[in-house]
């Protein structure tokens, strides 16, 4: 029986590695929740959209399509906005320096969770986030909720970062990880929180194999 299974957590704690994963071994479907975040970050910031006036976001948000589409080359699912791959543009610092603000967003959000939920409707998907186990699919029949210590989690996104970008400094990640992780928790709407009946994952010791059977355990169960 497919299920639905929520992966949420603190910024760059792995989420997205290990949802990946589980859903290459379950056969199921993976979604970046965070990655529609991004693209409608990338419009508003390109289209200098002031979010902070509701009915500018409205405006915007109506000229906004995303989608998923499989690249088999990478074997791996992208994002789309409005027909442009913006796979990788979207994991600028840029756009992550902003990323919090335009997610704590009434609309902003209303719209992702209602295309969130409607691709929810297949079964058989991971999605990692930050309130998918919490208000996307709060009925999840396994929701995950990771950790991991902060210096690893900075090494591990500078690592990331600084391959496409030498320019990138370890303050910047830090800083960044730091301010995403507190807007992202202390905003009204859907506030970064476990789920009472999420399964708390530290991979701070952990190999990516470690993790994946763990988390194929508990899927099985
Ligand atoms: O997962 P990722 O780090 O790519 O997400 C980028 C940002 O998008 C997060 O810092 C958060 O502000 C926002 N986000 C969110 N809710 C989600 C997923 C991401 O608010 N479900």
């Amino acid at each position: 029986k497919k299920i639905i299974i929520t992966i949420d957590g603190w910024s760059s704690c792995g989420k997205s590695t290990l949802a990946k994963q589980l859903a290459k071994e379950l056969n199921y479907v993976y979604i970046d929740s965070g990655a529609m975040y991004r693209a409608i970050t990338l419009y508003f910031l390109r289209n200098h959209v002031d979010w902070t006036k509701h009915k500018a976001v409205e405006e915007a948000l109506r000229k906004i399509t995303l989608d998923f589409r499989y690249n088999e080359h990478s074997n791996q699912s992208e994002m789309y906005l409005n027909d442009e791959n913006v796979e990788y543009v979207i994991r600028d610092l840029v756009v992550a320096e902003k990323v919090s603000d335009v997610a704590a967003v009434k609309e902003v959000r209303q719209f992702a969770v209602k295309q969130q939920q409607m691709m929810g409707e297949k079964k058989g998907i991971v999605m990692d986030g930050r309130d998918i186990g919490t208000v996307v699919f709060p009925k999840a029949a396994l929701k995950i909720f990771m950790t991991a210590d902060n210096a690893i989690r900075v090494e591990r996104r500078f690592k990331e970062l600084y391959d496409k970008n030498p320019n990138v400094t370890i303050d910047e990640v830090k800083n960044n990880l730091e301010m995403r992780d507190y807007i992202d928790s202390h905003r009204d709407i859907s506030p970064l929180r476990q789920a009472e009946d999420a399964i708390v994952l530290d991979n701070t010791n952990l190999t990516m194999k470690q993790q994946l059977e763990i988390a194929l355990r508990w899927a099985k169960e």
